[in-house]
């Protein structure tokens, strides 16, 4: 485990993911990433929007959901990240796990950020609530709300907790990570113009 790690945020982890130099010119060097507030307001505004138009009963039926519970905060200092859920579902099985709205049509299968994401919220879920946590699940809202399960496996938790890691030495010694190894992502990167490759 980290020690006096600060506290990060899944969205720090998803941006890491995104480029590793993130983490330096926002956490490091202060410079925020402009469209983020804009971005959580309105990601918020579809969230409740898609949640009414989720069906009900194919979450009882096919999920076995007895309880959700909606925008659930959740932290853990061991594991070193907070967020907010967009659902917490709690299973007929006794077990519960995360649901996740992606506005966006389910790839083949869903993309490494997307499934850690799940599996961080998975395992503040399991220890917010002192319950089990096997897995997670990713409702695509431009593919008719198509559900994808993920399954949370210990290689899954060891892989989030070292990318975690990661994040917080980028934040702790100040140092500036190698660059994102696809290109095409630099083109309308905020921080193009100060960063040296
Ligand atoms: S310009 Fe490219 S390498 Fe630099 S921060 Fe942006 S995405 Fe990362």
């Amino acid at each position: 485990m980290i020690d006096s790690k600060p506290s990060i945020t899944i969205t720090h982890v998803l941006e890491h993911l995104y480029c590793p130099r993130f983490t330096y010119f926002e956490y490091v060097l202060t410079i925020p990433e402009r469209q983020e507030r804009r971005w959580k307001v309105e990601r918020g505004r579809q969230v409740h929007l898609e949640r009414s138009k989720m069906n009900k009963s194919y979450l009882r039926s096919k999920l076995n959901v007895v309880e959700r519970q909606f925008d659930v905060p959740l932290a853990s200092q061991s594991i070193g990240v907070r967020g907010v859920a967009d659902e917490v579902l709690t299973f007929a099985d006794g077990t519960m796990g995360p649901f996740d709205y992606k506005f966006a049509k389910a790839p083949k299968t869903p993309f490494r950020n997307q499934r850690m994401q799940c599996v961080l919220y998975g395992m503040l879920i399991a220890e917010w609530f002192g319950c089990e946590v096997n897995r997670c699940y990713l409702c695509y809202t431009r593919d008719n709300y198509h559900v994808v399960e993920v399954p949370i496996t210990e290689r899954a938790r060891r892989d989030a907790m070292n990318v975690v890691q990661e994040v917080v030495e980028v934040i702790q010694h100040g140092y500036l990570p190698p660059p994102t190894t696809r290109s095409r992502r630099c083109i309308d990167c905020c921080y193009r113009n100060i960063c040296v490759q």
